[in-house]
């Protein structure tokens, strides 16, 4: 444990200055695939198996509404949950018969290309995709707003490319080649933010390029005298976790989205818990 400051900078220089090589643990694939879309919904919140399920247990005149909750991930699945319907209705006034189908899969706007780019990006090891779907996954956040125009609306504007480096010096390559063909980047994690902070600007004329973290997945060292991990910016929280408290350590936070949202980690904590 480093006591004075000069200990402290002692740990950090030698922590920036690791071997990365020196893995605590073999590469990992993420829980979540690149291709997105084959586990979770790309019009609205999580996985595609699980989802609140309205049915109608009563007759014509006699409605009965009951909702269920699908897919088997969670405790609740598969249950019925008798007061929840009441207590939605009580609460925003849920309507059923109301209730309005989304859109099936949209139009995609036509990527822009930068010709120097695309030939520059075909001569690196990293992958990328120019699929409509993987560029509409990486357009937008997660606000009531988002989920409204994926479910009836359009996105004007929304990267060009999606790009998987998987590790320090793709990143590294990925950045130079776009500052040199004047290309926009935009990195994404896990695309659960509120703040629209992955828009496209809807009159951006230049290249965008959706720099998506989760190949970058790995905990690259663990200092266990200082409760510091060190760990790469695709790394989804659920995964972080799970991988930690195999070791006995936790974050000790879990927000609403971690199962999704790429993570910052103040420190680790050991609770007796977990032993
Ligand atoms: C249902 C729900 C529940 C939520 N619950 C919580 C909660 O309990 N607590 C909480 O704090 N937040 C919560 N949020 C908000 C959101 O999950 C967090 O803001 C989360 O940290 C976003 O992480 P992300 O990986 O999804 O980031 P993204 O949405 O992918 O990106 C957010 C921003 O960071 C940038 N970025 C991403 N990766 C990098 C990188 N490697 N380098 C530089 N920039 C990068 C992106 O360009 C973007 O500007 C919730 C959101 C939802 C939809």
């Amino acid at each position: 444990m480093a006591d004075s400051s000069a200990d402290r900078l002692a740990v950090i220089h030698r922590h920036l200055t690791k071997d990365s090589g020196d893995k605590v643990a073999p590469k990992v694939p993420s829980s979540i695939p690149k291709k997105r879309q084959e586990l979770l919904r790309w019009n609205g919140w999580g996985y595609e198996d699980s989802g609140f399920v309205l049915n109608n247990l009563g007759t014509g005149q006699h409605p009965k509404y009951v909702f269920t909750f699908s897919g088997s991930r969670y405790e609740i699945a598969s249950v019925d949950l008798p007061h929840f319907y009441d207590w939605a209705y009580a609460t925003i006034g849920i309507q059923p018969e109301r209730k309005k189908d989304p859109q099936g899969e949209p139009n995609y706007p036509e990527p822009i290309l930068n010709e120097g780019f695309v030939n520059g990006l075909k001569n690196t090891s990293m992958t990328f995709s120019f699929e409509g779907m993987d560029r509409l996954f990486r357009a937008h956040g997660h606000t009531l707003h988002d989920i409204a125009i994926l479910r009836g609306g359009q996105f004007l504007r929304i990267p060009d490319v999606v790009v998987w480096p998987e590790c320090h010096s793709h990143v590294e390559e990925l950045v130079a080649l776009a500052s040199k063909y004047n290309v926009a980047v935009v990195p994404i994690g896990g695309g659960t933010n509120v703040t629209g902070a992955v828009d496209c600007k809807r009159d951006e004329q230049r290249m965008i390029v959706s720099l998506d973290t989760s190949q970058m997945n790995q905990i690259l060292w663990i200092d266990d005298g200082n409760l510091v991990a060190h760990v790469e910016a695709g790394i989804i929280g659920k995964d972080l976790e799970d991988r930690l408290q195999k070791r006995g350590y936790t974050t000790g936070h879990e927000p609403d989205s971690y199962e999704f949202s790429r993570y910052l980690v103040p420190s680790l904590k050991q609770p007796q818990l977990l032993y």
